[in-house]
């Protein structure tokens, strides 16, 4: 069993640094929403979206929690599960040195982020019945490997992958085993949900575009440890979902 260690995969530029904090993180402790933060230089004249939104996106996060029986503090929402899976390459994956490792024929954009990363992808094709080949893809792991993907049920080819051979590789990848789950709500398979409190590399990816039909909010949401998570929320942008995505999705 490998054992997975959050400051090994973590890079060294985002373990040092200092998040941007915004007005709204010094008044933690207040009732923020009947407020005005003139020090940010809100309008305050009310036309419903003069405030900045919520950065941590409680009220949004607090349904996703309740939903599926996880605590806020192991989600991260995103501008679109793209958004996710950037940030995710940008807090673990050191340009020019590391890699990842993806399953074609599988979702095109693991690849194109890992180009705008600088991030080499390594591809292990499918088997003929569009499983994973585990041991093939253990081979291809070296010391510099961050992340694998995994894309359950896969697009395009529509198929789960088995519980086998993602708890192979969740028991011995080092790195982070991420679980695409854009289409897990068309799907008789559970999600993985389930198991991130068992497994501290798993992170899971499902997004509002597909099963919901809100591609237009652009609303992405990651399960994973509150270890993972708190990385992520380190570098994200503060505001990258937006008041009227958040009330959308409160809506659904
Ligand atoms: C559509 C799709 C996404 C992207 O979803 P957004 O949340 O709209 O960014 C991610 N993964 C897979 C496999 C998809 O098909």
């Amino acid at each position: 069993m490998s054992t997975f260690d959050i400051n090994t995969i973590t890079r060294d530029n985002v373990k040092s640094l200092k998040p941007y904090s915004s007005a709204r993180d010094e008044f933690e402790d207040f009732d923020t929403a009947e407020m005005i933060f003139l020090d940010a230089n809100e309008n305050p004249y009310q036309n419903g979206v003069n405030r900045y939104p919520d950065p941590q996106q409680n009220s949004v996060k607090a349904i996703l929690a309740k939903n599926n029986l996880v605590k806020q503090s192991q989600i991260l929402l995103g501008n679109g599960s793209d958004e996710v899976l950037d940030l995710l390459f940008r807090a673990f994956c050191e340009p020019n040195k590391d890699n990842i490792i993806s399953l074609p024929p599988t979702y095109g954009m693991y690849g194109v982020l890992a180009n705008i990363n600088a991030v080499e992808n390594r591809e292990v094709l499918l088997s003929t019945d569009f499983q994973p080949q585990v041991e093939k893809i253990l081979e291809v792991v070296d010391e510099n490997t961050k992340i694998i993907f995994l894309c359950s049920p896969n697009n395009p080819t529509g198929n789960s992958f088995s519980d086998e051979s993602v708890v192979k590789l969740l028991q011995n990848f080092k790195g982070l085993v991420v679980i695409d789950e854009a289409y897990i709500d068309f799907s008789d398979k559970e999600s993985w949900l389930t198991e991130i409190d068992e497994y501290p590399n798993l992170v899971i990816t499902q997004t509002l575009s597909k099963a919901y039909g809100l591609a237009g909010i652009r609303l992405g949401v990651c399960y994973a440890s509150e270890e993972v998570i708190s990385i992520l929320n380190k570098i994200k942008p503060p505001y990258n979902v937006n008041e009227l995505t958040q009330q959308r999705a409160k809506e659904r």
